[in-house]
């Protein structure tokens, strides 16, 4: 592909015209009118699993300067040769950005003829890609149903955890051409082959994810600092302990980057003003904490903890276990499930939990329900607009305004492709092995209505996953984790039963001393991705104290 990004329409279609001609028999033009825009066509084809070629960037683009979104997209796209548009006044940006990005070229404006001033240009670019050693092959190659709820489940742990893979249909030919090559028996799917050519058969995520060079086990049994859950408060504490020394590991159930990782575009981060896309901070974020040393290991879920004297005791769904000396909760929360009747059964068959971004690319010029009216809905529905033919927010409420930041609302109304309908809810969904059907019901006069649906997202409330706790760390009625002041006093004093330092809790400790809560697992903590981070920055802190102090 070859991506062009102008903030001017009339120059931007003249730019795709202009290459499509000279290209368009070998390659895709794909066009977009702001950075941001450019980002997240460039995420959607790394998604799919397809190459760009060449990027041109205007530099003066309102949002996101030129040279600012070829920084980005050099994250997502490293080979592509990139080309700067600028008018004669930014050359001095130009040659800044040769070091910056790694610029190939600047063009200056206009570039008429294109036969003199753009093709040979963008011919020496197109050929310098293609003599580039290509794209490792895709690490991981799976084949399976479209419509399997389990082969959705491993493209999205694949794309997650930021493996290039290419999925391939059991019912078209490559898919089959690829079964029969590794030997693989068609009634057993999902298949992955992985890079070395192993045929993966019904494999568990750990197998996926190994055979990509991810880590899946501790290296050792005893550690400074175990950081259970690999979000944002996670990845903060896991940051500051390997930064500070501490023999770290953090440990995560699915993929790095936990809710935050989902989100299309965070725009409230400080740092970022033109927002930074949720997967993008927090793969930096891991790889900080891999830089400082902390040990990450992913698709393992702990599912107990134990305090033996000092010593923090940690153990895994497979039996293992491993020690610490101090251990940081930053579980999180996870989606509640919609259970009304037929929605079960087309999990991952049309109806998602979050954000499923392997999904967003089959939406296009097709009806898309979203359901919920907080952020994590909002984002969606913008998100999805781009491809959608129509968005439907179906809210339970009588309007956004409870739960929704107020710049989203405004992005929303001024969207023609959202409608949002109030006082809805989602009563019954039907299909085959698709969802094709959804039954709505208006909740003032419980009307019902049908509704043909192939595609639903659904983003309400959000509850901890904290069982595993029971008995051993207090937690709220909701089953959040309660710290420092919060936690109740024992009915003999003032501080929690079971107590033993002769010291109130630290305000992120919990009621096991040396545990601590971080993020949106804890009671009371905001539920935003900096405050998240901080928590989980801080908290290493008060290991310190714990380690130094008892
Ligand atoms: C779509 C979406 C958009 C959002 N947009 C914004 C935004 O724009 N701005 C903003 O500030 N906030 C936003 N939020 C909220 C923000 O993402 C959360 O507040 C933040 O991610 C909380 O971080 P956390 O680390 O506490 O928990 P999480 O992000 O929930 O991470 C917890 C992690 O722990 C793992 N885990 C859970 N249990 C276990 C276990 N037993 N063993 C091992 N691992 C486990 C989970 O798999 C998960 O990866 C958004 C949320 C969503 C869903």
């Amino acid at each position: 592909m070859i991506l062009t990004v102008d903030d001017d329409p009339g120059v931007s279609r003249a730019v795709a015209r202009d290459l499509r001609r000279e290209y368009g028999e070998h390659h895709r033009i794909v066009r977009a009118e702001s950075g941001p825009a450019a980002l997240d066509a460039l995420r959607e084809i790394a998604l799919r699993g397809e190459q760009v070629a060449v990027i041109l960037a205007d530099q003066r683009m309102p949002r996101m300067t030129g040279v600012e979104f070829l920084e980005q997209a050099m994250d997502l796209f490293p080979r592509a040769r990139r080309v700067l548009l600028t008018a004669y006044a930014d050359t001095d940006a130009a040659i800044t950005a040769i070091n910056v990005v790694d610029l190939d070229h600047y063009l200056l404006k206009p570039w008429d003829p294109p036969e003199e001033k753009l093709y040979p240009v963008v011919d020496g670019l197109l050929a310098a890609w293609r003599d580039a050693p290509d794209r490792p092959a895709a690490a991981i190659r799976i084949v399976g149903h479209r419509w399997s709820a389990r082969s959705y489940e491993l493209r999205d742990l694949v794309a997650r955890n930021q493996l290039s893979y290419d999925f391939y249909r059991v019912d078209e030919p490559e898919g089959a051409r690829l079964l029969e090559a590794a030997g693989a028996d068609p009634e057993k799917l999902p298949v992955v082959i992985t890079e070395d050519g192993t045929a993966l058969v019904e494999p568990t995520d750990a197998q996926v994810v190994e055979a990509a060079g991810l880590s899946t086990t501790a290296s050792t049994d005893v550690y400074d600092l175990v950081v259970v859950g690999g979000g944002p408060a996670g990845l903060g504490a896991s940051v500051y302990g390997g930064s500070e020394g501490l023999r770290t590991v953090l440990v995560e159930s699915r993929a790095t980057g936990g809710q935050a990782g989902t989100s299309s575009r965070i725009e409230n981060y400080l740092g970022f003003p033109n927002g930074v896309s949720g997967d993008q901070l927090t793969t930096r974020a891991r790889l900080q904490a891999e830089k400082f040393g902390t040990e990450v290991i992913t698709t393992r879920t702990v599912t107990a903890l134990e305090p033996k004297g000092r010593a923090r005791v940690v153990r895994f769904d497979d039996g293992s276990e491993i020690t610490a000396h101090a251990v940081v909760l930053a579980t999180g929360v996870s989606y509640r499930m919609l259970d009304s009747p037929g929605l079960e059964e087309h999990t991952g068959q049309g109806v998602f939990y979050g954000a499923a971004a392997t999904e967003a690319s089959s939406c296009a010029a097709q009806d898309v329900y979203v359901v919920g009216g907080a952020n994590s809905a909002g984002q969606a529905a913008m998100n999805f607009s781009r491809h959608a033919r129509k968005v439907t927010m179906l809210v339970r409420g009588p309007s956004l305004t409870a739960s929704m930041s107020h710049y989203l609302i405004e992005q929303i109304d001024a969207n023609p492709k959202i409608e949002v309908r109030t006082c809805t809810e989602v009563v019954a969904a039907e299909g085959t092995d698709h969802l094709e059907k959804l039954t709505l019901r208006d909740r003032n006069s419980g009307a019902e209505e049908t509704v043909e649906a192939s595609w639903l997202f659904v983003f309400i409330g959000a509850a901890p996953r904290t069982d595993w706790l029971d008995g051993v760390v207090a937690r709220d009625g909701r089953g959040f984790v309660l710290t420092g002041p919060d936690i109740p006093a024992s009915p003999e004093g003032r501080r929690p039963t079971g107590w033993d330092p002769d010291r109130d809790p630290f305000h992120l400790e919990t009621s096991v001393p040396g545990v601590f809560a971080v993020g949106d697992v804890r009671a009371e903590s905001v539920k935003r991705v900096a405050s998240a981070v901080g928590e989980g920055a801080m908290a290493v802190s008060l290991v310190h104290r714990w380690l130094e102090n008892g």
